[in-house]
C-alpha cells in the first residue's frame, strides 16, 4: 500500500493548514499523571515525523511546565520554524484568570522565553467564561491585535466550554479580529453540539479547532482523571461504552478519535499526547479513517450506550450564555 499521510485542512481564513490531529500539551504539564521529559520529548518528535504539525499549549498547564517541555522538545526537533505551527495561550494561569491589557501583554512575552520561540502562530484567549466577555471584546483583543502587529503572534483565537460564548464575542467585534476557535469536549462520540455552530463560524471565516476527542480521557480504557468535571451519570456511561469495546476486543480511543475526525469541516483534532505509544495509535487510526472508514457497528453500539447522556455537558465559567 502506498505511504499514507495525515490530512491537512486549511484553518479559517488564515492561510495556516493543519494537521487534522494535532497535538494537545497539556499532558506534558503532567495534568493527566505524571510524564517523564524523556517520554515528553519522544511523544512530540514522533508526532511530527508522523505528519503532526500543530502544536497547542498554554501556561496553565501544569503551572508552565507544558510550554517549558513543549518549547525544549520543538527545539530539539533541530527543524526550521515554519516546519511546525504553535499555538499558546492568556488569560488562564494557576494563579487564576486575568484577561487585562496589562496580564496578556506581559504574558505573551514569557510564553516566548518558555517555548524558546520569536513569535507563536496563535494566541488564544483561555476559556473567556471565567472572564467578563465585554472585556474580552473591549479590551483583551485590541490588545491581542497590538501583539499581532508587532509580529510576536500571526493569529488570534479565543477559547472556552460554553458555545455561547463563542457568537457572542463574534458578533460583537469587527471581521477579521478573531481568526480561530478552539471549542473542547462538544464534538465526540457523547456530545456533538459544536456540529450546529459550524455552519455559523464557517459564514465568519473563523477557523475552527475541537480538543478533547477522548472527552478529557472518559473515553478511553483507562477512564478520565479525578479532577474531570463530568456527572457520575456521563461518567458511568462512558465507562460502560469502553468496557463494551474492550469487550469486543476494541478499542474505544481509537473509535472515538476517528469519529471527531470524519468532519472535515474541522481544520484539526487537538488530542492530548504523553507517550510515543499514544501517538502511535492515533495516528494510525486517522490513517486508517481515510484507507477503511470506521467500525460503524461498534459505533452504533457505543451511540446507543450513550443515548442517555447524550450532548451532556458541565457548568463552566462565572456566566452562561
Ligand atoms: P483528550 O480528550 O484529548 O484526552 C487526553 C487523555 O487521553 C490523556 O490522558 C491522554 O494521555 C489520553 N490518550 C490520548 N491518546 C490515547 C490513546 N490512543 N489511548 C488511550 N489514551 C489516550 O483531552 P485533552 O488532553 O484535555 O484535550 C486535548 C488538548 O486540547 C489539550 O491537551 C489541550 O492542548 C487542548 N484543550 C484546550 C482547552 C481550552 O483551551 N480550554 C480545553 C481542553 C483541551
Amino acid at each position: 500500500m502506498a505511504a499514507q499521510t495525515l490530512q491537512l485542512r486549511p484553518l479559517g481564513n488564515t492561510g495556516l493548514k493543519l494537521s487534522s490531529v494535532g497535538f494537545g500539551a497539556s499532558p506534558l504539564g503532567k495534568v493527566f499523571g505524571d510524564v517523564s521529559e524523556q517520554d515528553a520529548f519522544a511523544a512530540v518528535r514522533e508526532a511530527f515525523h508522523l505528519g503532526v504539525n500543530f502544536f497547542d499549549t498554554s501556561p496553565y498547564y501544569g503551572g508552565t511546565l507544558s510550554e517549558k517541555v513543549l518549547g525544549k522538545a520543538l527545539k530539539a526537533l533541530g527543524v526550521p520554524r515554519d516546519q511546525y505551527i504553535v499555538s499558546t495561550k492568556c488569560g488562564r494561569y494557576k494563579e487564576g484568570f486575568d484577561f487585562s491589557v496589562e496580564r496578556v501583554t506581559k504574558s505573551i512575552d514569557e510564553s516566548l522565553e518558555r517555548l524558546q520561540l520569536d513569535y507563536v502562530d496563535m494566541l488564544q484567549c483561555h476559556d473567556i467564561e471565567f472572564g467578563s466577555l465585554d472585556q474580552i471584546v473591549n479590551e483583551t483583543l485590541p490588545a491581542l491585535l497590538k501583539l499581532k502587529q508587532a509580529g510576536k503572534i500571526r493569529f488570534i483565537g479565543i477559547t472556552g466550554l460554553p458555545l455561547g460564548i463563542f457568537t457572542y464575542v463574534l458578533d460583537r467585534v469587527p471581521p477579521g479580529t478573531v481568526d480561530v476557535i478552539l471549542s473542547y469536549c462538544h464534538y465526540s462520540v457523547n456530545d456533538s453540539t459544536l456540529e450546529d455552530l459550524l455552519p455559523y463560524l464557517k459564514s465568519k471565516g473563523v477557523g475552527v479547532i475541537s480538543a478533547s476527542p477522548l472527552s478529557m480521557g472518559l473515553l478511553t480504557e483507562a477512564g478520565g482523571p479525578e479532577w474531570h468535571p463530568a456527572s457520575s451519570e456521563l461518567k458511568a456511561a462512558c465507562r460502560a461504552a469502553a468496557d463494551h469495546c474492550k469487550e469486543k476486543g476494541k478499542n474505544i480511543s481509537k473509535l472515538a478519535l476517528q469519529y471527531s475526525l470524519a468532519n472535515t469541516d474541522i481544520s484539526s483534532i487537538l488530542v492530548g499526547m504523553k507517550s510515543v505509544k499514544e501517538v502511535e495509535e492515533n495516528i494510525a487510526a486517522a490513517l486508517e479513517l481515510a484507507t477503511a472508514g470506521m467500525d460503524e457497528e461498534t459505533l452504533s453500539e457505543i451511540t446507543d450506550i450513550l443515548k442517555p447522556v447524550k450532548n451532556q455537558t458541565w457548568p463552566s465559567g462565572i456566566q452562561q450564555s
